[in-house]
């Protein structure tokens, strides 16, 4: 017979708060129990100044958890609903965060050690090319001396590995932390490693929160200058959601011309505004066609719509990126462009993309001076 609540609730009642010694259980911090057969997912409330000394009391709800039969699987998740400390707040490097408005302070999660930045490229709808901008302005950034990881929480379709080549799982450091990946000076994790195709979508929104809690957390990033996240498509509420509780410092939106896609950028953006996330800009994607025979360029869909889109939201335009077939190539054979050609002109485009994040993304992440011997 299946898990239920009740079951366990009960099994929490054993695991004790540090500072006050209540349960788990009567604390009233647990909150979205998920069971799916043998597996089970939940969150614990905590405030963002509590995300270490919580540490242990998710690890121990876990195995409470796990104990119970006919669980097969538990994912727990810490999810920070109350603004954290200055102190904490100085701690994350958000400066650039605008200050919360007369409503009160808005949820803040908690920053990742060792990861200095952390940016989600977003589109309104599936299919206008999220992942592709992601890996190209991953690697533009790691070309331009930054030390970068990518995450890929694209719940609906991770393509990351894919793009970048990667095959077989990450391994176990310690405990329950996992070693990134690696590729082209990358360090890579995705969503893809941790759940299996048959995963039935209904499963995979509340499942993206609690993953994306254990993928900031509990991989060994090192030290990084910038984490860019590649997001689920769309702004549901699963996306709202990880908008707000990732440590965000700034958005990237992709979109095409078209204007239904243009429509779901505004989305977009109103949802990374709502959450007060930076927005850093507009990436128009499949910008314009050009002919890999005769290197002509057509304008199929009608190009220039993300510019005044962009122009519209008050918010910077990037630059545009052309449908072209060794963007394709490159992406869907695991050789992003800007990395497997970088002096070629899409690469270059993807470049002065990055750069201009790297300034939106203002003071905190800087390129290390390059010590050139003679
Ligand atoms: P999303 O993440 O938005 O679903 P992808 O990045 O997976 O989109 O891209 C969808 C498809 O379009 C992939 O086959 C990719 O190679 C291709 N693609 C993306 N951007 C371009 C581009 N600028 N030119 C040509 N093909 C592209």
């Amino acid at each position: 017979m299946a898990v239920t609540e009740a079951d366990i609730l009960r099994a929490l009642e054993l695991v004790k708060l540090p500072a006050s010694g209540q349960s788990l259980s009567a604390s009233g911090r647990v909150a979205n129990i998920i069971v799916d057969g043998g597996k089970v997912i939940f969150a614990i409330g905590i405030d963002a100044t509590e995300a270490a000394a919580m540490e242990p009391v998710r690890k121990a709800a876990e195995s409470a958890v796990s104990g119970l039969p006919g669980v097969t699987q538990v994912l727990v998740g810490l999810t920070a609903d109350k603004a954290p400390s200055s102190a904490a707040a100085s701690a994350r490097q958000q400066a650039q965060r605008p200050t919360p408005g007369p409503g009160g302070p808005t949820p803040k999660a908690a920053g990742v050690p060792g990861v200095k930045q952390i940016i989600a490229v977003a589109s309104g709808k599936g299919g206008v090319g999220k992942s592709t901008t992601t890996a190209n302005l991953a690697v533009a950034l790691s070309v331009l001396g930054l030390r970068v990881g990518v995450l890929d929480a694209d719940i609906y379709g991770p393509s990351v590995p894919k793009i970048f080549g990667i095959t077989g799982k990450p391994r176990l450091v310690s405990g329950r932390t996992l070693a990134p990946m690696e590729a082209y000076g990358l360090k890579i994790m995705s969503i893809g490693f941790l759940i299996d195709e048959e995963t039935p979508m209904i499963w995979r929104g509340p499942m993206v929160i609690s993953a994306i809690t254990q993928m900031l957390r509990e991989v060994a990033w090192g030290e990084l200058d910038v984490l860019v996240v590649d997001m689920p498509p769309g702004t549901g509420d699963a996306q709202l959601t990880m908008a707000q509780q990732t440590p965000l410092a700034g958005a990237v939106i992709v979109s095409t011309p078209q204007d239904l896609a243009l429509l779901d950028a505004r989305r977009g953006v109103a949802m990374f505004r709502k959450v007060e996330v930076p927005i850093l800009g507009i990436v128009e994607n499949m910008s314009y066609f050009l002919c890999p025979e005769c290197g002509a360029r057509s304008d199929i869909f009608a190009h220039g719509g993300a510019r005044h889109e962009a122009e519209r939201q008050n918010v910077p335009f990037l630059g545009e990126i052309p449908l072209a077939m060794p963007i394709r190539e490159t992406s869907d054979g695991g050789r992003p462009i800007v990395a497997s050609d970088p002096d070629s002109a899409h690469a270059k485009a993807y470049l002065a993309i990055a750069r201009q994040v790297m300034a939106g993304l203002g003071g905190p992440v800087r390129a290390a001076p390059r010590i050139v011997i003679e």
